[in-house]
């Protein structure tokens, strides 16, 4: 959300890879459940977070972007996550011998008690795989297996056989059983990752019997996939000339190639693979194992082939299996396949070689494409980076370093951070930060924004900021709010909708992939009390000036990478493209080209012919009479204090508490609306009149887990009015909620507006962000701009955090230096509209002792509001003019949109809608956009609460042919033939979306937003029923309603110069053109 985003250290967010439904898009995982408000907050501002530095991802992530999960993703590179939330119990018992009549022997056993688990390491006798067996109490159960896949070049072999393995296997020979999971399973995660040395193959579940079901799934996908005999899946899913006629032009399809060329399209992702490229090159990591679009059209089917055989080998797996199911059950589970191999030298000819220190640093420069008529005057990016050890590092130095990193740049007030931005040489930060999930760990820190004369002063003030930061050593104070955001951190173990068990694995497998002891990683108290003693005793400087020295400065293994933008780039590599493609149609003969042809089309058929029903069924599924009947409800019970609404949620939170405060927007101006996500910003990052920001943010880091302040906005169903809050959220130890309270009211109440220098940089740093968003989320800012013309609510976030938006910062970044007072008393104006007792609403999540606790503390809080808002009421009426627009930037790859409101044609919300709008997205579109238009990603939105239903594509080789596809939609509707069986999936996916599995703030923030948007207990079981007594009338039903997209709806694409030409020529001026980079 905003207030994260300027400040995130973004060593996560390099790239992430949709394969179905990028995060706001999880459209019905809210639904009934009425969280559709926090999706769009996302849509507008956050980038999903993935597990990790360049990791593709089959499909997108749910991870909620709360200013915590910030810190965590910072930590989980070197801290182990995990504090168990119950008591222990004995777990059951894999007897020697009945792991030996399975064929496993017992290498380890130990408890640990960081996870409260039982932890057994496994190898399978014959092939040499190893098994980690994890058991405890966690309900939501993790699976997976990991292969060790380094590339020798860049043509994404690892990456195109990740997505071409879930395509078909000798148990579930269909096309995609992995969509059948996603349509039909209770799943609480379903992926699969490719990394520059590895392969992962991850899921999970709550039900055991489903999480059973998607274990052979995967199993089968890995060591029996069909890709290995059918050239199809490598051609759709890798790479293959197409031809539709002789006559046209070849072209390059293949979803990874398109999806590869949406990351070659964002100057972030081009940065990070050329450094990682460069530090080190003379091993794996040299190349790309995600592809390099030029380098993809030199895979040949046969290496492809050879690399499965080579790696996809239980000799090569690591397995992990992690919760409350039956331990020697995953054993029996597994000897059915692991036995049905012989041993292989996989392992040892899949070992990662390091890469030796350099004797000197060196520097490289390269070109990057920006648009033609942008401003290329701050366009240039740097970037420091270091291989930090040749050997890997004893687990006190990880800690320490993992520290270090936190103290440099965790935070706003962090010093390397603080005075990089505040040096005004550059917009924002690039990915920086240390990162240790390779074989070797690395230091990055860098900007971007910067112009060309000011390249050199940021590689100077890097290096001098660490100097005197080894020379000076940190505060005190600053020493003391890492410590303690550390240890809340792990204490609260909070990876939001990401499950325990998988964030645990991915530690894990981080050693253990290198054949070092995967026990290891899991055990941080130990260590952790070390490094505080020795702080404590020696003093910090003492603890980290060494390392700072050693690491880093004295270190010659350093990369410097500057980027310029080279407007000539992009036509370039067009033109390269071309020609290659042109080469290749003039050697061919007539019949070639008739061949050609053939074999499209037959790829085409292929594609799109249905599985036999037959064969979709042998894919397990559960029954409707596995589902529960009842939605999860979270207890809540609405009370008052001196006048304001509170709802509190007794959940046990392991002595955590969780509050939201939440204000009215009803009395802002619509003028300062723009303003508002600056206006958060500033009261997190201005400080106050007696505390700088700097010390207000370490009293934040000392005494609370976090504090956050942002936006929210949303339709209200059966509502003129939309529904506008602030929302101000922050959790804390129960013993310091009076801490929490008296840190809200000083963020809120003593907070000035006085500091223009810093303002400057939140209007840079937005406005680098938002540029950012256009090239790697096209979809979301298309889908924006959609809302925003067809609803109040929609204009209102896209002021806040669209194109619109992003012109307004453009505006006010002159403005800044003109008018400051004026600005500033903008700000104080917001502050008066919003603060008051009225219309605000307190939400606590802990359990009932701590709740009864805490009442003082918030009794304290609310007195010191102000009664009444100063302002009248106004009333929100803004739209963006109905039309169909094409927003122009710089890519090789679209997004295509489209929208309309399926309310205005009378259609009542029934249930039966998520049902319906999933099948969609899996099936028509998913068929049409992804399989055979080659698009990374399609897929559709229902929201409930306005009617907005939307079309959306990601990374996108078309326009106007996924805009017919779109259109075809409600035929595709009533041209519809399901069984019994597809239905029941259907709906029972349906299920798992709105049950998505919640940790306890999770749930009390659920409920929040259903009473902020009026969706009642009741409501939400009548909609349960409705969605479990789904039929075939209802799909018909429904194609009536969605024809309005088709009819009166808008479409918005976000999308290359050449190819809005295109499709204007060919629909007489169909887009109105706007030019956004
Ligand atoms: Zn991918």
């Amino acid at each position: 959300m905003l207030r994260t985003a300027s400040c995130s250290a973004s060593l996560t967010t390099a790239s992430h890879f949709f394969r179905h439904f990028p995060l706001s898009y999880s459209s019905l995982s809210s639904s009934t459940g009425a969280l559709r408000a926090p999706g769009r907050n996302l849509r507008r501002v956050a980038s999903p977070a993935s597990p990790g530095r360049r990791v593709f991802l089959r499909r997108g992530l749910r991870v909620p972007s709360t200013a915590v999960r910030r810190v965590n993703r910072q930590l989980s590179r070197l801290y182990v996550r995990a504090v168990a939330t119950q008591p222990a119990r004995s777990y059951p018992d894999v007897g020697q011998d009945e792991a030996e009549k399975l064929g496993f022997e017992k290498v380890s056993e130990e408890f640990i008690s960081e996870c409260k688990s039982k932890a057994t390491l496994f190898k399978h006798k014959k092939t040499g795989c190893e098994v980690m067996s994890v058991s405890n109490e966690d309900e939501n159960k993790v699976f997976g297996i990991v292969l060790r896949t380094p590339p020798k070049d860049s043509t994404g072999i690892p990456h195109i056989l990740e997505h071409s393995v879930l395509c078909g296997s000798r148990k579930y020979p269909l096309k995609e059983p992995f969509v059948e999971l996603l349509k039909g399973s209770l799943h609480t995660f379903l992926n699969a990752f490719t990394y520059p040395d590895r392969t992962c193959y991850p899921v999970a579940s709550t039900n055991t019997k489903d999480f059973y079901n998607l274990v052979d799934v995967y199993l089968d996908a890995v060591f029996f996939p069909k890709c290995v005999d059918d050239v199809h899946t490598f051609q759709q899913e890798g790479w293959h000339y197409e031809l539709n006629d002789p006559s046209e032009d070849i072209s390059y399809k293949g979803v990874v190639f398109n999806e590869m060329k949406g990351v070659y399209s964002q100057p972030d992702n081009i940065l990070g693979r050329i450094a990682q490229q460069a530090i080190s090159p003379d091993n794996t990591y040299g190349v790309d194992s995600g592809g390099d679009p030029k380098d993809i059209p030199n895979l040949t089917f046969e290496e492809f082939k050879d690399f499965h055989r080579k790696y996809y080998h239980p000799s090569n797996a690591r397995i992990w299996f992690y919760g409350d199911d039956d331990p020697l059950q995953r054993l029996r589970i597994l000897s059915e396949y692991l036995d049905m191999f012989e041993a292989s030298p996989s392992r040892d000819t899949s070992k990662i070689e390091p890469q030796k220190l350099f004797s000197e640093p060196i520097r490289i420069v390269e070109k990057y494409p920006v648009g033609r008529d942008g401003d290329l005057k701050k366009k240039n990016m740097v970037c420091v980076n270091w291989l930090l050890s040749e050997k890997p590092l004893d687990l006190e130095t990880q800690l320490a370093l993992g520290f270090l990193d936190h103290l440099m740049l965790g935070t706003p007030a962090s010093p390397l951070r603080k005075i990089l931005l505040e040096s005004g040489l550059g917009e924002a930060l690039v990915s920086s930060g240390m990162s240790d999930e390779l074989l070797q760990p690395q230091f990055s820190v860098g900007m971007k924004g910067v112009s060309e004369d000011n390249v050199q002063k940021v590689e100077e003030l890097i290096m001098s900021t660490l100097k005197k930061l080894a020379e000076e050593g940190f505060e005190s104070n600053a020493v003391e709010a890492s410590m303690n955001t550390i240890e809340f951190s792990l204490r609260e173990n909070n990876t939001g909708s990401f499950p325990r068990g998988l964030s645990l694995m991915l530690q894990s497998i981080a050693k253990w992939i290198y054949d070092m002891d995967p026990f290891e990683p899991l055990k941080y108290t130990e260590p952790l009390k070390a490094l505080k003693a020795r702080i404590a005793e020696e003093g910090s400087k003492a603890v980290f000036s060494p390392l700072i020295e050693q690491f880093i400065l004295n270190n010659s293994h350093r990369v410097t990478i500057e980027m310029q933008p080279d407007p000539e780039k992009a036509s370039q590599e067009e033109a390269e493209e071309k020609s290659i493609l042109e080469k290749v149609k003039a050697g061919m003969t007539e019949e070639d080209l008739a061949e050609l042809a053939r074999a499209t089309e037959e790829l085409r058929l292929k594609q799109e012919t249905p599985d036999p029903p037959e064969a979709l069924r042998c894919v397990p599924s559960l029954n409707l009479s596995d589902i529960p009947k009842e939605p999860t409800y979270v207890p809540t019970e609405v009370g008052d204090i001196n006048g304001v609404k509170v709802l509190r949620h007794d959940l046990f939170t392991n002595d955590i508490v969780y509050a939201e405060v939440v204000f009215d927007m009803g009395s802002l101006k619509h003028e300062l609306l723009p303003l508002v996500p600056l206006f958060c910003q500033s009261l997190m990052e201005m400080g106050t009149k007696d505390l700088s920001f700097v010390q207000l943010n370490q009293l934040i880091g000392r005494k609370t887990g976090g504090i956050s302040v942002y936006p929210l906005t949303s339709s209200v169903r059966g509502k003129d009015e939309p529904c506008t809050k602030i929302i101000v959220r922050g959790k804390s130890m129960a013993g310091r909620a009076d801490d929490l309270f008296n840190l809200m009211n000083c963020l809120l109440q003593e907070v000035q507006f006085t500091d223009q220098q810093r303002f400057k940089q939140f209007v840079s740093q937005s406005i680098a962000r938002m540029e950012n968003r256009l090239r790697g989320s096209g979809h979301g800012v298309a889908a924006a701009r959609m809302d925003a013309m067809l609803n109040i609510a929609g204009w209102m976030s896209e002021q806040m955090g669209g194109l619109s938006y992003l012109e307004f910062l453009r505006t006010l970044e002159k403005k800044v230096g003109e008018d400051w007072e004026g600005i500033s008393s903008s700000l104080e104006e917001i502050r008066r509209s919003l603060l008051a007792k009225n219309g605000c609403i307190v939400n606590m999540t802990a359990d009932g002792k701590s709740l009864t606790n805490i009442e003082k503390s918030l009794e304290k809080f609310l007195d010191l509001l102000p009664e009444s808002p100063s302002g009248g009421l106004v009333t929100w009426d803004g739209r963006l003019p109905l039309r169909n627009e094409a927003i122009v930037i710089p890519t090789q790859v679209n997004y295509v949109g489209k929208a309309g409101n399926i309310y205005s044609t009378g259609y009542e919300l029934d249930g039966s809608a998520y049902v319906i709008s999933k099948h969609i997205s899996n099936t028509w579109l998913w068929d049409r956009v992804r399989v055979s238009g080659g698009a990374y990603g399609g897929f559709c939105d229902f929201d409930s609460h306005s009617g907005v239903f939307s079309f959306l594509s990601y990374r996108d080789p078309n326009l106007l042919k996924t805009l017919d596809i779109y259109d075809g939609t409600g035929d595709f509707l009533r041209g519809l033939d399901v069984d019994q069986e597809t239905l029941t999936k259907a709906i029972i996916g349906t299920i798992g979306d709105v049950d998505s599995y919640q940790l306890p703030d999770a749930k009390g923030y659920s409920s929040l937003m259903r009473h902020l948007l009026g969706v009642t207990d009741e409501e939400r079981l009548r909609k349960r029923e409705e969605i479990l007594t789904t039929s075939l009338k209802d799909f018909k039903d429904f194609a009536e309603a969605i024809d309005v997209v088709r009819d009166n709806g808008v479409a918005v694409a976000v999308a290359s110069a050449e190819d809005i030409d295109a499709a204007n020529n060919a629909r007489s001026n169909f887009f109105e053109v706007k030019k956004a980079l």
